[in-house]
């Protein structure tokens, strides 16, 4: 992890794309992994789908794709979608067998009229459309659903997401880290030609209810671009998200000229204000304007952003958390 020398972010201050910025520190990796390509030219829609990708792959993150934790059951399905325009989305959830859901939703985005395809159907599309079937429970999420078997089970009532940094110096102990655990992927990208794209790819909330989707492969809720107003992806607790259309009314509020921390505020205060808000509620978006001017906040404290641009790879802090010392 990379800290900014001075400490300092560009929040509110309007970049240039090649521009990503992803929820959560492991975001970083992933970022430095899609730059190559996407430093030299690469557009935004390549670049978040390979941000994703690599998030799936990657075992030691243990809240996507391989690595993620299942449901209640013990049982895995992903959800994701891709975003460019209203005119141009794709989403695809509850999928058991196939490891990258925004390519999955991409394939729905190019190849199809529709915008989102669920469970076998999305399996199916996903298997004659050439994507290889694949394992998505690791030993190692096995070995945390049977833990928490031997410990009563549940679901995933008691979870608050949180930033699971790399020597998880935020958690207490493996059982910590696995309730604790964060979820989503989400990452949007500004290309050096202007153009915006956003996508989201996630195991869900840990030992969710079998069934359940969240709010991140749901158009307007995890996730939402226009590239008239800007774009914004959610991460946390994804039913907060779904009751207001989070993503949706971030991007509104800057299509009506709100700069993007405020765009963000107005939707963690509309959570805040929730009468049956629990301790462990999170909610964190990231929003960018066309112009570049780009901002996160987050409920609660436990948030972090990975941003990356020309001068490097950073991992930073929300520019505002809305009830600190929660
Ligand atoms: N929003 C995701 C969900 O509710 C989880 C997360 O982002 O942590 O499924």
């Amino acid at each position: 992890m990379s800290e900014r020398p001075d400490n300092t972010t560009p929040h509110e201050a309007a970049a240039r794309g090649p521009l990503l910025l992803s929820t959560w520190s492991f975001g970083e990796r992933a970022n430095a992994a899609a730059w190559p390509d996407f430093s030299a030219g690469g557009s935004a829609l390549d670049a978040v789908e390979a941000v994703t990708v690599f998030c799936d792959e990657d075992p030691g993150i243990d809240s996507v794709g391989y690595g993620g934790l299942p449901d209640r059951d013990g049982d895995m399905s992903l959800d994701g979608c891709v975003m460019l325009s209203p005119e141009q989305c794709g989403s695809v959830c509850a999928v058991r067998k196939h490891l990258h859901p925004v390519r999955i939703a991409r394939l729905v985005m190019d190849r199809t009229p529709h915008v989102m395809l669920a469970g076998e159907g999305a399996d199916e599309f996903a298997s004659a459309h050439g994507l290889p079937e694949q394992p998505l429970l690791s030993p190692e999420a096995k070995k945390a659903w049977q833990v928490r078997q031997a410990q009563g089970g549940g679901d995933s009532s008691d979870v608050r997401p949180v930033d699971g940094d790399p020597d998880g110096a935020l958690f207490k102990d493996q059982e910590d880290r696995w309730r604790n655990n964060h979820d989503t992927i989400g990452v949007l990208g500004l290309d050096d030609q202007g153009r915006l794209a956003g996508a989201c790819s996630t195991s869900g909330m840990p030992w969710k209810v079998p069934g359940r989707v969240g709010d991140s492969p749901i158009i307007g809720h995890g996730l939402y671009v226009d590239p008239h107003g800007g774009a914004a992806v959610a991460t946390g607790t994804g039913e907060l998200v779904m009751a207001i259309c989070g993503s949706f009314l971030a991007v509104e509020q800057m299509r009506s000229g709100a700069m993007p921390q405020d765009a963000i505020r107005e939707v963690l205060e509309r959570i805040a204000s929730r009468s049956d808000l629990q301790a462990n509620h999170q909610v964190a978006l990231i929003a960018i304007r066309p112009d570049g001017h780009w901002s996160s906040g987050a409920l609660r404290p436990g948030f972090r952003l990975a941003f990356s641009d020309g001068s490097g790879h950073h991992t930073m802090d929300p520019a505002f958390v809305q009830l600190p010392g929660t």
